[in-house]
């Protein structure tokens, strides 16, 4: 007899098409600007409408909470 321990761990990870993104300009604060330029990709962003580095605004409040 097997004794299995099967950990099953899924992460769900679903992006709506609703999210909304922030880029770096948008943001005043020096340490979310690093944040996103670390973290971000090239999105179009949902508050000046121009193509930046960018994150979604649920992924940014994530890393706020974090702080
Ligand atoms: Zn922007």
């Amino acid at each position: 007899m097997v004794d299995d321990k099967g950990l099953n761990r899924e992460e769900n990870v679903s992006v709506n098409a609703c999210d909304k993104w922030i880029c770096s300009s948008c943001i005043g604060e020096k340490h979310l600007k690093a944040v996103i330029d670390k973290k971000g990709i090239i999105h179009k962003c949902s508050f000046c409408g121009h193509e930046n580095k960018a994150v979604t605004v649920e992924n940014l409040s994530t890393r706020i909470s974090h702080t």
